[in-house]
């Protein structure tokens, strides 16, 4: 607390990100980045964009990233947003699209961030409870409401919802905005960005940092029709014009390009995340369906933060979150098959 704060701030619960050690022997399966790293094209583009011209501006429509992104979704490059991470592209969406007098809705269960936004930004919350299976009852969201944001597949408990659900709330709420994260959607679950041309109501959100490897980036875009994205522009230009820089405008567009390295290490991550579900399950552990890079799991006999204090101190970092419902899970992440098999041993060990 200080004086010179401004009102708001004494009143902010911010967001807690997964520990990132300094030492570099530990295992991080704790905030589901991509073992195999981004593309050497990637790498060449950040590269060759590495010189003097660095003194300059960069463009701040992102304009030839916007339009590989645009024609990997088959979209127009109108139709694209892209922001410094996903994560402030969901604080715009709030900002620009979310903030009304009735409540926004979210799972009881999903990306811990969302409540965050809605305490900087003012907005009423209503939590909607998932079912005991951990799933998405899509009619439990027919209510009143400012808005609606789901992850797909949701986080941390990886379970995707099917297009005909998502469908079901864009035509139940035609009036208020319908946002889908898929920051995970690349390991399994269907994308909405088919949906964009029947709905005006619905905005897509997408990462480049699980998927393609380039969480250090920090480059996430939207997808929606030209009123969404125009209310998104109108706020990005009233807090920074220049969110990606040079490099990122770069990486981001040689990352998009590159449809092999993408597919090749999104292919190795599901075989491994099926090799770990069966590991963990012949271990006792219940393990939900997942289509993300993590899994979502609990043992029936073994407290969640034990677990996870556990393996912290035999040099595996994995997720744990001290929030009602879910303290006995732990979400970890899809590593190499070497690193999934030194989870698996050191679980073993704990016994
Ligand atoms: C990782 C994640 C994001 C944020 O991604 P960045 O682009 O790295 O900011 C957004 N939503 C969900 C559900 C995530 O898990």
């Amino acid at each position: 607390m200080s004086r010179f704060w401004s009102p708001v701030v004494a009143g902010l619960s911010p967001y807690v990100p997964g520990e990132q050690p300094k030492q570099g022997t530990l295992l991080k399966l704790n905030t589901n980045e991509n073992p195999y790293g981004p593309s050497p094209a990637v790498l060449a583009a950040i590269a060759a964009e590495t010189h003097e011209g660095l003194r300059l501006y960069p463009d701040p429509l992102s304009t030839t990233l916007r339009t590989a992104i645009a024609e990997r979704h088959g979209v127009g490059g109108e139709q694209v947003f892209v922001g410094n991470g996903s994560d402030e592209v969901l604080a715009h969406t709030f900002h620009a699209l979310l903030q009304h007098d009735a409540p926004l809705l979210t799972p009881d269960i999903t990306y811990s961030f969302y409540p965050v936004y809605c305490g900087l930004y003012g907005i009423p919350h209503d939590a909607v409870p998932l079912d005991d299976a951990m799933q998405v009852r899509v009619a439990e969201y027919r209510r009143p409401c400012g808005g609606i944001i789901l992850p797909n597949p949701n986080a941390p408990t990886g379970i995707a919802l099917p297009l005909a659900d998502i469908e079901t709330l864009l035509r139940d709420h035609p009036d208020q905005v319908v946002v889908i994260d898929e920051a995970y959607v690349d390991f399994g679950a269907e994308s909405a960005i088919p949906l964009v041309a029947r709905y005006e109501n619905l905005l897509v959100i997408q990462t480049l940092s699980k998927s393609r490897a380039l969480a250090g980036l920090r480059v996430g875009f939207a997808i929606g029709q030209r009123p969404l994205i125009e209310g998104l522009e109108r706020v990005k230009d009233s807090f920074n014009s220049y969110p990606l820089d040079r490099l990122a405008q770069a990486g981001a567009t040689a990352a998009i390009r590159d449809e092999a390295w993408f597919v090749q290490s999104r292919d190795r991550i599901v075989a491994s995340r099926a090799w770990l579900t069966e590991a963990l399950g012949g271990l006792g552990f219940e393990v939900l369906p997942s289509a993300a890079n993590f899994v979502f799991a609990r043992h029936p006999a073994r407290a969640g933060a034990d677990l996870a204090a556990g393996l912290r101190s035999r040099g595996v970092l994995v997720r744990h979150f001290r929030t009602k419902r879910i303290e006995d899970w732990l979400r970890i992440t899809v590593g190499t098959d070497a690193e999934c098999a030194r989870l698996v041993e050191t679980l073993r060990g704990m016994k």
